[in-house]
Parts: C-alpha cells; structure tokens; sequence
C-alpha cells in the first residue's frame, strides 16, 4: 500500500479562465445544455444511464441482461449476458456507410503517406485475423505486440479483438528483458512483432530484441509472425512465420468470435513510473463503451473530422485513442510512425497543415519540448485547420497550457485536459469543450458517469475548495480495469485496500477550487512534507516552469533535521546550463519560486540538469529523483527509463 497523506496544501492560484467562443459552443454536439441533461440522468440512476449508453452506443450480437454484477466487488462485471465483438464495433458497423471514408491515413518516418478506407482496413483485418487463426490462436490466447506505431499494430490489436484472441502490447522501445518479463507474465503463445522499424532516422531492430527475448524464456511462444518494414533480420524457420506469407493470400471475410462483455480485450502493462509495472487487464464491452463514448464527449466529434493523438500504441491512450475509440465512432486519423523532432522540430506542425488535422492530441513532455524550441517554428506553419486541443499523462504546467492554447490554438482552440490512467480505460475528469470553460492546469470536471471525488485520510470527502487529499472514484464505471492478470490480490490492495470494494483509489492527489474544478496535484507518494506543510509537485514545478530561462523542472523532497522534508528541484534551462549557473540562476529560481508561491515552498536546492529521467511514455519518473536526492545507490527498477545515461548527470553535482 502507498503511503497516503491526510490533506496536501494548495500553493499555486491560477485564475485565468477561458470560455468555449460562441461559434465553438453552436457547433457543438454537446452544448451546456445537453450536457446538463446527461449529468443529470448519469447522477440519478448510474446503471440505467450506463446500460441506455451501452445500448446505444453499442451494437450487440446478444443484449445484456445484467447491467452491473457487483456481487464479487471490486471484480465488477458491465453488462453481463451480453455478447459482442470490439473489432466489428470499430470495422463492420461502418461499412454500410464509410466503406470508402478513409480511417487510417499514416505518415511514416520519412514523411511518405499511405491510407486505409474502411473498406481496405476491414479486409486486412479480416485476412490477419484468418491468419492468426491458421497459426492455431483461439480465444483466449494472448498475443504479444511488439510493433512499430503504425497501421500494422492497429490491424493486429484488431485481429487479436475479432478472433477473442487477447493482445498485449509492448512498447517497441523496450529492451529484450522488458519484454521477456511481459511475455512470460502474459504467458503469450505468440509474438507479432516487424524486422526492424525506423524512428526518427534511426533504425530500431524489433526481431533482434525479440530473439533475445525468447532465448532467456518465454516457453509459451510457438510463433513469432514478423512483418516486414525496412528488410534484413534473421528468420528461426522452425518458429518464425513472415507476415506477407501468410497473410495477404486470406480471404478478406473473417467471422467475429462473439464473446462475452467481460470476455479480456487487452492486457497492458502500466508504464513504471511509480513501481513495477501491473499487468492491466480490460474488458471487452465495458471497455470498448468508455473509449467510444469519451472520445465522442471529449473531442467534440463532427463530420469530417481529422483526428490525430501522437501517443505510440503501446500506451493505453494508443489503445483507447489510436486503435478502438477512433474506429469505434467511425472517424478518420491520422497515425505517425516517428517523433516529434525528427527531421526537425517543425514534424508536427509540417504534419497538422499537410493533413488538416482538426483535433490534436499529445503529452505535455512533447508540448514543453516543442515550446522550448521558440514560436518561430510553428507559426510557419498554418495551422488554421485545428479546432480543439488535448493534453494527457502528466500534470500540465499554466506555461505550457498557455502556450499551446495562444501558439498551436491560435487562441481559438479549447484545451482539453483529459485525466486518466492505464487502469480507467478511459478519460475520466475533462472538459466537454463546447459546454465549458477551461482553466491553464485543471483537467476540470469528471465525465458524465464518472464519480470522482477527493477524500482525506479517513475517506471522507474533502468539501472545502483547496484542500488536497486522495483522488478516488466511488462507482465502478465501465472501463474500469476487472483486475491485474494473474494476480487478484495485487488487483485488491493496489486499488481497493484502502477504503474497501467500492472505492476505487487512483494514487494521485488532487483538490478542487471554488468551481468545483479538479487539480491534479502529483501521485501521492511524490507529496511533499515542508515542516508540517504538504505541498503537491505540481506546483512547485509548475512554478519553476513559469519562469522563462526554464524549459522543463522535477520537484522531490529529501530528508531535512528540521523541516522534515526540504525542497530538491531539477531544472533544465532554455539554452545555455553554463551560463546560468555563471548567472546565478539557481539562487534567482528560489526566489522565484517563494515570490510565486510562499517562503514555504521555496526549494532548498536547485540542480541545473540537461534532461530528466523520463519514462519510455515521456513522464518525469520522480521516484528515482528521489532515491538521487536521498543519496541512495540501492537499486531501482529502471526497466522503463527512457534515458539511463543520464543517472549519473543527477548525482553529480
Ligand atoms: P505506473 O502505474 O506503472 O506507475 P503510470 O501511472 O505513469 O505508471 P499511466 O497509467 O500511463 O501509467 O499514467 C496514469 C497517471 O498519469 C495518472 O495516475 C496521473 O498521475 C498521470 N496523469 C495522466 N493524465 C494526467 C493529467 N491530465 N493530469 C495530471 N496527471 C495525469
Ligand atoms: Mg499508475
């Protein structure tokens, strides 16, 4: 069980706040009206709001019974008796009507651009889904995906989703022993993975990492079906199947295997940056609805939309934002195979005029980098196509916000601050843009049906606007995680073990302002403990991040005789880190900071770095700041660190 704090202090008074503009607002699906209308039904009868959703929303091969089981919480069961297939959902659903509307259009690292109508995606689906099935894969098997980001991993995570078989995806930056532990915890029968792919210019060699992979372990895997991308790798004729022999010569019908709502959709390992990564496990009907009818609330969907989130799929918002929650509403994405800064750092923004792409979504470890690079770049660019923009993963600093609000939105683009996790499926506290306004750094309110809500240490809501305390949700919600694979009880403590099966413990600390709007304010365990003050990372960082000679800062505590926790902040300034140590920017940040936020929070420390430790999904992996900070050496789980070389820049000083 995490450490849990009584209440975290509020620092940080950001007041700016930004209306959707009028004509935003008319076009809106969901004006403040209809929003209202649900709010009130979801807050009157949770399960009956959901069940119309599922109904609805949804199309079913056999209804549902049972809306909720909650007779073994916290392993709820949505919308039991029903059967459905999540791959016809995002394909055969739209082809009477999008047969020829293009689903997929991708960019690859050298900038080429192929597209997929519906009509070409199901096809292909269909024949990999055959072909997996003439490999020997049922439902129930688990699949590991080890791809490049690009229309091939979306395909496999549908054809595992038509067969029931349940896929597993491994981010492709991960070494051979990070994904040899996935694979052996999945007990994968088989690997799908590409000869090697190229991201941002450099050429990643995935079948390697795999035979490595399998030559430590992994007895389960049979067959590793390889499809090839750039050419040149090493085939095990007794195991390895090339993709282009087995798969185009299928017929291009596949019958979907009808499982059970609760039938596993997916595992997917969180990214690390709390501890040893949990093996997620996600339904296939409760699931599939949170990820089809967030995206459709969140992102304001209209006729002729280009959507495009930059997250890889090996991420969970790859998965409910990339593969099913696109597919599942029927609209047309763009997909990218490589990285923001590669040829240069005008990628994105060459991309968003290329493509008029109308909603954009990223992380905020790719709107900081991108902002540290000037307003030059993007202004080259016209961006006019964009009409809404998202950020997730991480806490947004007000810097960042605005910048991406006034620079990439050109002020006219609502910014949607979506909080979520692995575990949730999907998002669970944003804005509906057309029928609210946003505030720089809160994520705002929780989406109809969600009841997210802030406790202390006792579990009793905090109703004071201010005051911090646990993030929590207190009814299971559809997309919620039915438990961690293999391990039920890892399942229990790690989210239940706090305040029993009907309270859902996020880990995160947040509080709420006058308006009711939610602040995220860091993981709990990042709680800062300043002589009896708790202060959230967030602030501090978002202060530090405030002033203009920083680009990007991480805040931990270390042990202090007499404060009990002193202040320790990594900064990494814009341009030169000689020169600011000559000017004597760490003393000028610390004042800053106590100006900005109270003597209280000025940070004892101040250690100019030339990168944070990030995991491979971009966030700031603060615990091992804090094991820096406290001087240990002991080992940390450092599997998902993006950027290892840089331990030792930290320590030093
Ligand atoms: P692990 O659980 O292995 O430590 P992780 O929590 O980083 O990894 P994810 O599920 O990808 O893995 O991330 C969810 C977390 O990311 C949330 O708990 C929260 O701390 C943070 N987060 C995501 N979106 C936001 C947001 N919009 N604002 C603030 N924090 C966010
Ligand atoms: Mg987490």
């Amino acid at each position: 069980m995490e450490a849990v704090v009584p209440e975290i202090e509020s620092v940080l008074h950001e007041t700016r706040s930004f209306a959707p503009s009028a004509a935003f607002a008319a076009a809106s699906a969901l004006d403040s009206q209809r929003l209202a209308a649900l709010r009130r039904r979801a807050a009157q009868d949770h399960e009956g709001f959901w069940a119309q959703q599922a109904a609805t929303q949804l199309d079913w091969q056999r209804p549902f019974d049972l809306t909720l089981d909650d007779s073994a919480a916290p392993h709820y069961r949505w919308f039991v008796g029903g059967r459905l297939n999540a791959s016809y959902n995002c394909l055969d659903r739209h082809l009477p009507e999008r047969a020829a509307q293009d689903a997929l259009i991708f960019e690859n690292d050298d900038g080429d651009v192929q597209r997929w109508t519906y009509a070409q995606l199901h096809a292909e689906v269909c024949q990999l889904a055959n072909a997996l099935r003439a490999l020997g894969i049922d439902k129930g098997d688990r699949v590991v995906l080890y791809l490049p980001m690009g229309p091939q991993a979306v395909m496999a995570m549908q054809a595992c989703a038509r067969i029931g078989a349940i896929h597993s995806v491994v981010f492709g930056g991960f070494s051979a022993e990070s994904l040899k532990d996935r694979i052996e915890d999945a007990g994968a029968r088989l690997v799908i993975t590409a000869d090697a792919a190229p991201r941002g210019g450099k050429r990643v060699a995935l079948k390697t990492t795999v035979d490595l992979a399998l030559t430590e372990g992994c007895s389960s895997v049979e067959r590793v079906l390889v499809y090839q991308r750039l050419g040149g790798c090493v085939m095990d004729p007794m195991r390895d199947v090339w993709w282009h022999d087995v798969v185009p010569q299928q017929p291009t019908q596949c019958e979907p295997e009808w499982v059970e709502s609760s039938h596993p959709l997916f595992l997917l390992y969180t990214s690390g940056s709390t501890g040893r990564p949990k093996g997620v496990q996600h339904s296939t009907g409760g699931y599939l609805l949170g990820a089809t009818v967030s995206m459709q609330w969140v992102f304001d969907l209209r006729p002729g939309d280009v959507f495009w989130c930059t997250a890889d799929i090996g991420w969970i918002t790859g998965h409910s934002y990339v593969s099913y929650g696109p597919l599942s509403n029927g609209i047309t994405q763009l997909i990218f195979e490589g990285i923001p800064t590669y040829p240069d750092g005008e990628r994105f923004w060459r991309m968003i005029a290329a493509h008029k792409v109308s909603i954009f979504y990223t992380a905020p470890t790719a709107i900081r980098s991108l902002m540290r690079l000037g307003d030059e770049l993007p202004l080259r660019h016209d961006l006019s196509s964009l009409r809404l923009l998202g950020s997730v993963g991480e806490p947004i600093n007000p810097e960042a916000w605005l910048w991406y609000q006034r620079v990439i939105g050109g002020g006219r683009c609502p910014i949607v601050d979506t909080w979520w996790q692995t575990e949730t499926g999907a998002i669970m506290i944003a804005p509906i843009p057309g029928a609210m306004a946003t505030k720089p750094g809160s994520c705002t309110l929780p989406l109809p049906g969600i009841c997210a809500e802030i406790v202390d240490e006792d579990g009793q809501p905090v109703t004071q606007a201010g005051q911090g305390g646990l993030l929590v949700v207190t009814k299971p919600w559809p997309s919620m995680l039915t438990t961690v694979w293999n391990n039920d009880e890892r399942f229990r403590d790690t989210y239940f073990g706090r305040f029993g099966p009907r309270v859902y413990v996020a880990g995160d600390g947040a509080q709420r302002d006058d308006d009711g709007y939610f602040w995220i304010l860091g993981r709990i365990d990042d709680v800062l403990n300043v002589s009896g003050h708790r202060l959230g990372t967030m602030e501090v960082e978002s202060a530090l991040a405030a002033h203009e000679a920083v680009a990007e800062a991480a805040v931990v505590g270390r042990p202090h005789e007499i404060k009990g926790e002193a202040i320790l902040a990594f900064v990494v300034v814009r341009g030169s880190r000689e020169a600011a140590l000559k000017a004597d920017l760490p003393r000028e940040l610390r004042d800053w900071v106590a100006s900005r936020l109270g003597a209280i929070a000025r940070p004892d420390e101040i250690r100019l770095v030339e990168a944070l430790p990030k995991t491979r999904s971009g966030k700031i992996m603060r615990r091992l700041l804090r094991a820096v900070g406290r001087g240990e050496t002991a080992a940390q789980d450092t599997s998902t660190l993006e950027n290892p070389a840089i331990l030792d820049q930290l320590r030093g000083s």
